[in-house]
């Protein structure tokens, strides 16, 4: 059954090619979890949105961790004797182990190795690694690279600064008729790599974008733009006074490969944002996957963690390390596509929509059947298709509507999609039939 949507229609081919538009420009760019390259992504998406920066110094105490020193690189090579660069951070960033300290210093090869990461399986692609809490350093290459590396004398640089600064993050509030909150949450620290997490960072911000043309909302929304890990605990430690504002919340990572849409549920496991996210895939139509919540992945651990237990689930297509290319090269522009990440933007769209509107009525007229015929309810809407599911829908509304029973659940009871359930609602409402239980 389909019911015209409301809202604006998307042109999913457009927004598609903006977002990878968006993720070619942010590609080059060094980002780790602190330093320039954090910096410069979040104020290249202010372009589009505008998001406040907030700078979090070193050691800052937030719960059982610190924030970081500010790492910053402008070059890193490996020469051999002969002076030719074997491996070159201007080629790939991913060439040096992010957060690598600087170097300057001459070894031998079998010295050397112990400082170089390969993935054998696939000798053509670089892995992505990183060293944040362990002060060290070192070079990522395709395995045929190493293959091919003579004995001998190699030079080794890695131009790069590790000292006190600060931890920068992203924060867009988008005021609602309520103060309750919808948390919408990316990792942007990565590198240049395309599924993880540009993909989230270009969703998000369209996500935001979007959500700004239909203002005002029922709730408000709290995007973050956050290094992992260390930006989610940060960001909690400093507004632990503000959390039980969230209701609910999505962490946006792996939204743009060619895999099934996932869904990892919130450590809750029933939670509204649970069951909407759970209804939109399977009235999808597409393949999808539910899972439950695991202590491993990506910011919803902390968010999840049991001090806080938000209702926050994560929802991607291909899950973190689900997929070859994960923390490589391959994870590049190729990977991710328009298609795809128009397809994720309109399912986080379709879940917010449903939260939006998931309202409890009361049925006015509780004693038997209302007479919808007289009020020119049967028929009302001839000539649509869905006719008689709009009928059905209308007895579905009236019966569960106890003031208890959410239109979500009412979807759910009678196999009816959301937006027929809401759209009958309306109608009813408009007939004085229901009326609304405000929270
Ligand atoms: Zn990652």
């Amino acid at each position: 059954m389909t019911v015209e949507n409301p809202q604006p229609k998307l042109e999913p081919d457009r927004v598609g090619q903006e977002i990878y538009q968006l993720i070619s420009e942010l590609y080059p760019i060094c980002r780790s979890i602190t330093g320039d390259g954090l910096r410069v992504t979040l104020r290249h998406l202010q372009r589009d949105i505008p998001l406040e920066l907030h700078e979090v110094p070193s050691g800052t105490q937030v719960f059982d961790w610190i924030v970081p020193k500010e790492w910053n690189i402008r070059d890193a090579y490996v020469k051999s004797a002969s002076g030719k660069k074997v491996i070159d951070f201007q080629h790939s960033n991913l060439h040096v182990v992010n957060y690598s300290s600087p170097i300057q210093t001459r070894m031998p090869l079998e010295a050397l190795k112990e400082h170089l990461h390969t993935i054998p399986e696939h000798p053509d692609w670089i892995p992505y690694k990183t060293s944040y809490y362990k002060e060290n350093w070192g070079f990522c290459l395709p395995q045929r690279t190493l293959q091919d590396l003579e004995e001998g004398e190699y030079e080794v640089v890695v131009d790069a600064s590790l000292e006190p600064g600060s931890l920068t993050y992203g924060e867009l509030y988008l005021k609602g008729q309520s103060e309750d909150e919808i948390l919408i949450s990316c990792h942007s620290c990565h590198p240049s790599l395309c599924n993880d997490n540009l993909s989230g960072v270009g969703l998000a911000t369209y996500l935001a974008k979007t959500l700004m043309d239909r203002l005002p909302l029922r709730y408000s929304y709290r995007f973050l733009f956050i290094p992992g890990t260390i930006g989610s605990i940060t960001w909690l430690a400093l507004n632990q006074d503000h959390v039980d504002r969230i209701k609910h919340g999505l962490v946006v990572a792996c939204v743009g490969d060619p895999g099934m849409l996932t869904y990892k549920k919130s450590r809750r496991g029933t939670a509204e944002i649970d069951q909407a996210v759970t209804h939109i895939l399977r009235h999808s139509g597409q393949e999808y996957e539910i899972q439950d919540f695991t202590p491993y992945g990506y910011d919803e651990r902390q968010y999840c963690s049991p001090g806080f237990n938000l209702a926050v689930g994560c929802l991607s297509r291909t899950p973190h390390g689900c997929f070859q290319e994960y923390h490589t090269s391959a994870d590049n522009l190729d990977f991710v596509q328009p298609a795809y990440l128009a397809d994720s933007l309109s399912k986080y769209l379709a879940v917010l929509d449903v939260l939006e509107n998931n309202k409890k009525y009361i049925n006015t007229i509780p004693m038997c059947e209302p007479q919808l015929g007289k009020r020119g309810l049967y028929g009302a809407m001839g000539g649509r298709k869905d006719t008689s599911d709009l009928e059905m829908a209308m007895l579905w509304v009236l019966n569960l509507s106890d003031g208890e029973t959410s239109l979500l659940d009412i979807a759910e009871k009678s196999g009816y999609e959301f937006n027929i359930i809401n759209e009958t609602a309306s109608i009813l409402l408009g007939n004085q039939l229901l009326v609304e239980i405000k929270d």
